[in-house]
């Protein structure tokens, strides 16, 4: 991948690098293809909470249907668009393109992307969770670090639908320079032989939505919020309002869900 703005790394936890101006460079590229007045994507840049690191798999119908993997590091996430989606088949090596960082906010984004604007079409969000280092490195971020610099990434996904141990492995870059990488599960107790995953789970793993919906701006989470209490409602609702084009801003949302529920 592309070299380091930042050269010590002791990593002595997240909570003490300044991440926004980290993740300011690397997300040039996701902004300057993106026009923010026209797609309700975020355009990052606040610094990401400590933790845990998060990953996603967003399935998005563009002009190819494919599923981008999104695993955080550093401040943003590196992403891949893989074209078949994963497999938990640990015979099955999937095809990933890396693709641009993109913001950590662009976790919770459902909804579509207008037509005309780069990546237009309908964004599902299919799996989310965390993920940790899988290799040997005693220091967890470095050997990340490592191995996407390398080429072997190692992975463990704590997923909704996707499970335990993962590598990405670069091949090589296609001619427009993109790093190419195939996406393998390891064979462990989440391996499943011939289980087409991405068959199984046809819906939102945050709205239980299908693509149809999300594409015509259906939204289950207006009929079922009564009791909004806890923090996967908060994120439903988020996903919701997004959804429809609009940032997921509690006043605009409400306004929304009280025309809708009428
Ligand atoms: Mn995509």
């Amino acid at each position: 991948m592309s070299k380091k703005t930042t050269t010590r790394k002791k990593s002595t936890g997240r909570d003490t690098k300044p991440a926004k101006v980290a993740a300011e460079p690397k997300l040039a590229e996701y902004r300057r293809k993106r026009d923010f007045t026209r797609t309700a994507e975020p355009e990052g840049g606040k610094s990401p909470k400590a933790g845990q690191l998060a990953f996603v798999i967003q399935k998005h119908a563009a002009s190819h249907l494919h599923y981008d993997l999104r695993l955080e590091l550093d401040g943003v996430m590196k992403s891949w668009a893989v074209p078949k989606g994963p497999s938990v088949d640990p015979s099955v090596k999937r095809l990933a393109m890396q693709v641009e960082d993109h913001p950590i906010q662009y976790n919770t984004f459902e909804g579509t992307i207008p037509k005309g604007e780069y990546g237009g079409g309908t964004v599902m969000l299919w799996d989310r969770g965390t993920y940790i280092y899988g290799g040997t490195n005693p220091d967890p971020e470095e050997g990340l670090r490592r191995g996407l610099e390398k080429g072997d990434f190692k992975f463990i996904l704590k997923g909704k639908r996707l499970k335990g141990s993962w590598v990405l492995v670069r091949t090589r870059s296609d001619s427009s320079g993109k790093p190419q990488w195939l996406l393998i599960k390891h064979k462990d107790e989440y391996a499943k032989p011939d289980f087409d995953v991405t068959a199984e789970h046809m819906t939102s793993v945050a709205t239980e939505r299908t693509m149809d919906e999300i594409a015509g701006g259906v939204s289950r989470i207006w009929h079922s919020n009564r009791g909004e209490k806890n923090g996967d409602d908060k994120k439903s609702k988020a996903a919701g309002g997004e959804a429809d084009g609009r940032k997921s801003d509690g006043s605009a949302y409400e306004r929304l869900m009280a025309r809708r529920t009428r």
